[in-house]
């Protein structure tokens, strides 16, 4: 849970390491970066298999420590940068994640490698004390406990990245520590674009592309949550992570449909008055807020200008078109293993989708079917934690393509 009570004036420059650099956030950090070499230290960046863009990053930012997660990346890497002379030490593997989120000269580590991969490191840079920016929801949907434990603990600072978060943040009290009772606070909305579906006949879905369900009509992101946004998960795993951010209960928060994304997200207090944070759509509004927290600094993001947005519109949420955030709600319900299943089923649907292995419409299906199939339950440490993750993802890897034989798995599960 979120608490800006210990923020004090900030030392500079802050040192920082950025997981997931070569990724739409990453890429979005290191421009707001560049805007203010004075304020900000690149130490640490890391990849995946990306070796090409993070090579480029590296002759851009001369960071001391370069992580990869694919070791034959890694070689490829530590090649090139020898053959041009820069002094980049480069870490492979997973364990190389961990290092650097946990290096003695960086304060401030950039969470924003996708999904459950990004859990260890970002967990590592809370225990360690550091400041974390949060983009990586998978990892606080699945260990939101751990978080708050390790937060307490090594006194870190958490700051959200995802835009709606951010945007309550900003819209909570200067100091907010964790109570929305005493802060007045009677419900948190989060708006939803509602992607490219939409407006898309219901019989339409099954057919979507991989192409068509990336192509978001607001905001540019990596494939996965793209995904996410169309069939709305991307939601369901944002009302997790504003239950675990802002300790707040489910029925505490309520899902708007804004088409436009101007308006990131809202708190309503007990006088009636309602907080809202606005903005082009555009992520490196809240990279820069938190990258520079207390302090506000500039973006890059273009000015709003209301003339030209004209209308802002805002409806209900229709659960038939969006199984996925009834999903979210139920595995709440469920416990703490649900979130943990509810986000490694859908990273392995979503996976599959992309690939083409399974239609658009089958995505909540397979997630339904995984939690059904798992038992409810408290989750110990982070071993249990990724074993749990382990079991739904071998259930969503092996759950048939077509719904026919979807349903027979659930009838026999
Ligand atoms: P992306 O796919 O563009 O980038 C992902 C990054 O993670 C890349 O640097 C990639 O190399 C790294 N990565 C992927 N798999 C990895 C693995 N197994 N090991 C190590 N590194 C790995 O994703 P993105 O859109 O930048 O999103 C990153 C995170 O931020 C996600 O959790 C997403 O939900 C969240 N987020 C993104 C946006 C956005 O605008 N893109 C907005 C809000 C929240
Ligand atoms: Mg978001």
């Amino acid at each position: 849970m979120i608490s800006t009570s210990r923020c004090g004036v900030d030392e500079v420059p802050r040192r920082l390491a950025i997981l997931g650099a070569t990724g739409s956030v990453g890429v979005n950090t290191l421009d707001v970066v560049a805007r203010h070499p004075e304020r900000f230290e690149v130490v640490a960046l890391t990849a995946n298999t990306q070796a090409e863009r993070l090579l480029a990053q590296c002759r851009r930012f001369a960071p001391r420590y370069a992580a990869v997660a694919e070791p034959s990346a890694a070689h490829a890497l530590e090649q090139q940068l020898r053959a041009e002379g820069l002094a980049t030490r480069v870490l492979a593997g997973p364990e190389g994640l961990v290092q650097v989120a946990t290096l003695p000269d960086v304060d401030t580590v950039m969470a924003a490698i996708v999904g459950a991969a990004g859990l260890p490191a970002t967990l590592a840079a809370a225990r360690a004390g550091r400041r974390v920016l949060l983009a990586n929801k998978e990892a606080l949907v699945m260990a939101g406990r751990l978080f708050r434990d390790a937060l307490r603990s090594s006194g870190a600072q958490l700051l959200p990245i995802d835009s709606e978060h951010n945007a309550v943040l900003q819209c909570l009290p200067a100091g907010f520590d964790g109570d929305l009772e005493s802060a007045g606070v009677r419900r948190i909305l989060l708006t939803a674009s509602g992607g490219p579906f939409l407006r898309t006949p219901l019989e339409g879905l099954a057919g979507v592309t991989p192409e068509q369900a990336c192509a978001h009509p607001n905001w540019v992101m990596g494939r996965k949550i793209s995904v996410d946004s169309a069939t709305m998960m991307n939601k369901g795993l944002e009302l997790i992570e504003a239950c675990f951010l802002f300790n707040a209960r489910p029925a505490q928060i309520e899902v708007v449909i804004h088409p436009q994304s101007v308006v990131h997200s809202m708190v309503e207090y007990v006088d009636g008055s309602v907080l809202a944070q606005l903005g082009n759509p555009d992520m490196r509004t809240p990279i820069a807020h938190a990258l520079g927290f207390p302090h506000r600094i500039e973006s890059g993001a273009q000015r709003l200008n209301f003339s030209a947005v004209g209308t802002l519109n805002f409806e209900a949420p229709d659960l038939a078109r969006f199984p996925c955030l009834r999903l979210a709600y139920a595995a709440l319900e469920m416990g703490e293993s649900g979130p943990v299943t509810l986000s490694a089923a859908n990273e392995v649907a979503v996976e599959r989708f992309l690939r083409r292995e399974l239609s658009f419409d089958r995505i909540p299906t397979v997630i339904e079917e995984v939690l059904t199939r798992t038992a409810a339950g408290v989750l110990g440490d982070l071993a249990h934690v990724l074993e749990v993750d382990r079991e739904a993802r071998a259930l969503a890897r092996e759950a048939p393509a077509t719904h026919g034989a979807g349903r027979a798995v659930r009838l026999h599960g």
